[in-house]
């Protein structure tokens, strides 16, 4: 029995699984870039400050996600459970606003959050994430919620549902907090523990409470819309309008919300029924008032969303992965295998697929390896095509068989 295994919630990729983790990640990267966007790179790790400050202590991320540790000087290190506060601490910290006033930055790369493992729900998974730095225009947050709609329609995932709402701003929700705390200041008592506790400290967050109870309760509240002030109603009703403009689905959903303060105006989810449980593939938001929390309360206006690989990943069609064939493989004999490793030395500079197996079983070993391989050809090195300078060449899906030219090895393959 082997004895030490992989920590719970983690994955081994190899083979398909991890060439398809590559595929997307490859395919993302693209299309982020023909969106104009430059990837940033961060540490895994970070300071806990960092999270316990830019996530906010009662969310369940800081509450109980996170994995912390001392490093040797005692100092609290955390595996990072999200990107965006690492991302806005690069971005102040590498002063990127001389760069651009607006810098327009994704990222792919491993997250850890210590939640209970389940389909879609890992301890260590992939997001790709964008974040739009600098502007406070409603077309930073068209452009961030239309770079994650590219990337889902270039998988040909379109089962899909773009879920869109407005959390205000420190002007107006104060006002709507307070709202909610009159309309369900009767109900108190029946709601749930943890909305008891968020009554007081974060109302705004019962509205995605999963109680049964509460959800029927939350269904008579006021909605936010009717509180917001005009500059969040403006904000709003552009995105809304240059959504419409471009023929992007949405619904509006009131009780859609980001619960920590520093969340301001827009806040979107894209889900998909495919997903089961776990439904949503992405969420985001404007987050205006990040910046000035590690910033001495300089804010600088931004929108950003994550999205889940791994969940991505599941919904993509099989087919969507390209097949991926070896194109040659190169089949010898214990008296030629000095001619193998230089075969493929110039196959492979001429970007030609190739293998062969070191070992050198029997030949119908090595043709089974060929087959396992997916190999387009076969190319044979037997002592006979040695003496007269050729080798044979063997397409694997007719089975017709060419002598060629050991000097024309490379052409003949690229001509194929
Ligand atoms: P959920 O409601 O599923 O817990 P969340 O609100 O914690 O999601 P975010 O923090 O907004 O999720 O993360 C964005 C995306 O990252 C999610 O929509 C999901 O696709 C993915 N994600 C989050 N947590 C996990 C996890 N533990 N394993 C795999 N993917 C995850
Ligand atoms: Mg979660």
């Amino acid at each position: 029995m082997l004895i030490i295994k992989r920590p719970r919630g983690t994955n081994d990729l190899f083979y398909e699984s991890a060439k398809k983790m590559s595929f997307v990640q490859n395919e993302i990267n693209k299309i982020a870039t023909i969106h104009g966007f430059s990837e940033i790179r961060t540490p895994i790790f970070e300071s806990t400050e960092l999270f316990t400050r830019g996530i906010g202590e009662e969310t369940d991320i800081v509450s109980k996600e996170m994995f912390t540790f001392l490093d040797r000087g005692g100092r609290s290190l955390t595996l990072r459970p999200e990107n965006t506060a690492a991302v806005v601490r690069a971005y102040l910290e590498n002063s990127l606003q001389k760069e651009y006033a607006m810098n327009k930055l994704f990222y792919i790369g491993s997250m850890y959050r210590g939640e209970r493992p389940q389909k879609g729900r890992y301890r260590e998974f992939h997001q790709f994430g964008i974040e739009c730095i600098g502007s406070s225009s409603y077309l930073a947050d068209v452009e961030t919620i239309l770079l994650n709609v590219a990337i889902l329609d270039s998988f040909n995932i379109t089962e899909t549902e773009l879920v869109i709402n407005t959390v205000g701003c420190p002007n107006c929700k104060p006002k709507y907090n307070q709202a909610l705390r009159e309309s369900l200041s009767s109900e108190k008592d029946n709601l749930c523990e943890t909305c008891q506790v968020r009554y007081d400290k974060n109302i705004l967050r019962m509205l995605d409470c999963k109680n049964p109870t509460c959800q029927e309760i939350i269904k008579k509240i006021p909605t936010f819309y009717d509180f917001v002030c005009d500059e969040c109603r403006e904000h709003f009703d552009g995105l809304c309008e240059e959504l419409t403009r471009l023929g992007q689905a949405f619904t509006i959903n009131p009780m859609l919300v980001r619960g920590l303060d520093y969340y301001t105006k827009t806040a979107f989810e894209i889900q998909s029924s495919n997903l089961g449980a776990q439904s949503a593939i992405l969420g985001g938001g404007r987050y205006d008032k990040l910046a000035g929390m590690f910033n001495n309360g300089v804010d600088v206006p931004a929108v950003g969303s994550a999205m889940g690989i791994e969940r991505l990943i599941f919904m993509i069609e099989n087919e969507k992965f390209i097949e991926d064939r070896l194109d040659v493989f190169i089949i010898a004999f214990k008296e030629t295998i000095n001619h193998v490793m230089p075969i493929l030395k110039r196959l492979r500079a001429n970007n030609i697929k190739s293998d062969f197996d070191f070992d050198l079983k029997s030949i119908k070993s090595q043709f089974k390896l060929a087959n396992k391989k997916n190999a387009k050809y076969t190319l044979i090195i037997g002592t006979d095509e040695i003496s007269k300078n050729v080798c044979k060449i063997r397409d694997m899906d007719s089975g017709d068989e060419k002598e060629v030219s050991l000097d024309n090895i490379e052409k003949e393959l690229k001509n194929k």
